[in-house]
């Protein structure tokens, strides 16, 4: 079997959201998917998207048990998508956008909010979408083998045909990036985009690249470059060396691994910084563009 991959590389995100948009403009702008984001772009820390999908107690636990998990609600988990009065700011019978009702939820709600206090406030972003996972969670959930791991590219697809709607996949996945269509009564998903040629030593040679929770034991194959951490100032406000990123965070996200991939980065900026040559940052700063993308 092969497995493609894809690595994210969080040094380089600027929430833009133009992943999210691109994503929702083609897969999910129908009916039944208005509050589906198979893309979403959360800003950690934070409750991410569904509200705080990651305390959902799913996926597999240390001897191999499958964990039930979880359903998350609309509208107090997803929110309630809301449209504006465009028509009555285009009419000039109003100057300024308007929400059409009382939002109290959705995506990407607590954008740039992050935690700790100015100078020393910071946040990130965090791209998600399906992990294609090794051991997906959701395909083992379900009573009725809708779901199946593509073999000759690892793509975890759900056929529609099969699917009964009864949600233990969704409940199963801890990434919770499975969604229920209410208007179909079927479970839709995210497909996958195109891999990078320089995945393999990323992952497995430089070892700067590492799963989102890699305890919920799903085997990911999409990988994050984590975080560079700018430096905590002290009270006379002077840089000092402690990063701002508290590193217990970035472990309970990406794992143990993430202090090692952390120092590779930092050592391999420092060289190219010296003039000295770095084959991971020229990967990173992607000079060769145009070859990454070929498969
Ligand atoms: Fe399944 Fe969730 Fe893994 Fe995607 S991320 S393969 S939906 S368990």
């Amino acid at each position: 079997m092969k497995q493609i991959a894809m690595v994210m590389d969080l040094n380089k995100c600027l929430g833009c959201q133009t992943c999210t948009a691109a994503c929702k403009t083609q897969w999910t702008n129908r009916f039944g998917r208005e509050y589906m984001y198979w893309n979403n772009v959360e800003t950690q820390p934070g409750q991410g998207y569904p509200k705080g999908y990651m305390d959902y107690n799913a996926g597999w636990d240390e001897k191999g048990n499958l964990k039930k998990g979880g359903l998350p609600r609309i509208p107090e988990d997803y929110g309630i998508p809301w449209e504006y009065n465009y028509k009555e700011v285009l009419n000039g019978d109003a100057k300024t956008l308007k929400p059409d009702s009382e939002p109290t939820g959705g995506p990407n709600w607590d954008e740039d909010e992050g935690e700790g206090e100015y100078p020393n406030s910071y946040f990130f972003y965090l791209p998600r979408i399906c992990n294609h996972c090794t051991n997906p969670a959701c395909l083992a959930a379900c009573p009725n083998k809708a779901i199946h791991k593509r073999e000759e590219d690892g793509i975890v697809l759900v056929d529609l045909k099969r699917c009964k709607g009864i949600r233990d996949c969704i409940s199963a996945c801890p990434y919770k990036k499975v969604y229920f269509n209410h208007s179909r009564a079927k479970a839709e998903k995210g497909i996958a985009g195109q891999s990078e040629k320089c995945v393999y030593k990323l992952v497995k040679k430089w070892k700067v690249a590492i799963p989102l929770r890699p305890d919920f034991g799903t085997l990911p194959n999409v990988y994050y470059v984590p975080p560079l951490s700018p430096p905590k100032f002290n009270e006379k406000g002077e840089v000092t060396d402690e990063p701002r990123i508290p590193m217990e965070f970035l472990k309970k996200l990406f794992g143990s691994e993430v202090e090692e991939a952390l120092k590779t980065l930092k050592n391999e900026m420092d060289k190219k910084a010296k003039g000295e040559k770095s084959e991971l940052m020229d990967t990173l700063i992607a000079y060769k563009h145009s070859e990454m993308f070929r498969i």
